[in-house]
């Protein structure tokens, strides 16, 4: 299996099409966000660096992230394929990514692309923050994320359209749970045949 990048703003549903991804298709999955309230959750040095770029709905800082990376991905099944959820966040981030991934003979894969808009994703992400009860899911730390969201990370959508491995479902179109995970399948199949 190749490698997927699961990318999308917050609330865009990549860690639901994650699971779905892997009990389809039995690869790694490693979500950067649970990765970070674990370690948040144990109280280690690294939580506690990250829970105050969480709580404000910044971004860990890219050399951090990277590390945590590079160890996470060394600990997974090999041979199956890994999903990256939630990671890479910037240029640098994906840059780091390719050259940690190549170092190892392995290729990026395929990017999937989430689009919703973001009436649907405010919805959302309130909605969770009452069953969840995640700390940085209430109005004004969602604000935040999305601005960051917008100048940090939606330009590496390009920067994915660029290496070739840009593939875009669209919310609005798929409109239910099922459809989207119908079109992500269609077109995994089509990418490891
Ligand atoms: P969702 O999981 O619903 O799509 P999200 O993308 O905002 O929403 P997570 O991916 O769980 O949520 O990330 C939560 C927070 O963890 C981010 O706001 C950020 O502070 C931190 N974080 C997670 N991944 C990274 C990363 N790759 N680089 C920097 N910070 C990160
Ligand atoms: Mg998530």
């Amino acid at each position: 299996m190749k490698n997927i990048i699961i990318f999308g703003a917050p609330g865009s549903g990549k860690g639901t099409y994650s699971e779905a991804i892997v009990n389809r298709y039995g690869m790694g999955h490693i979500s950067t966000g649970d990765v970070l309230r674990a370690e948040i959750k144990n109280g280690t040095e690294l939580g506690k660096i990250a829970q105050g770029y969480i709580d404000n709905g910044q971004l860990i800082p890219d050399e951090l992230m990277i590390d945590i990376l590079a160890s996470t991905y060394d600990r997974q099944p090999q041979g199956k394929g890994v999903i990256f959820d939630g990671f890479p966040r910037t240029i640098a981030q994906a840059e780091a990514l390719k050259k940690m991934l190549l170092e190892r003979g392995h290729g990026l894969g395929m990017m999937i692309e989430l689009i919703v808009g973001e009436d649907v994703l405010m919805e959302r992400l309130l909605r969770r923050a009452q069953i969840e009860g995640r700390a940085d899911d209430n109005e004004e730390t969602i604000r935040k994320r999305f601005a960051v969201y917008h100048s940090q990370t939606a330009p590496l959508s390009e920067w994915f359209a660029a290496e070739g491995i840009r593939h875009t479902f669209d919310w609005s179109i798929c409109k239910t749970k099922e459809g989207m995970i119908e079109a992500i399948f269609q077109e995994i199949d089509k990418e490891n045949q």
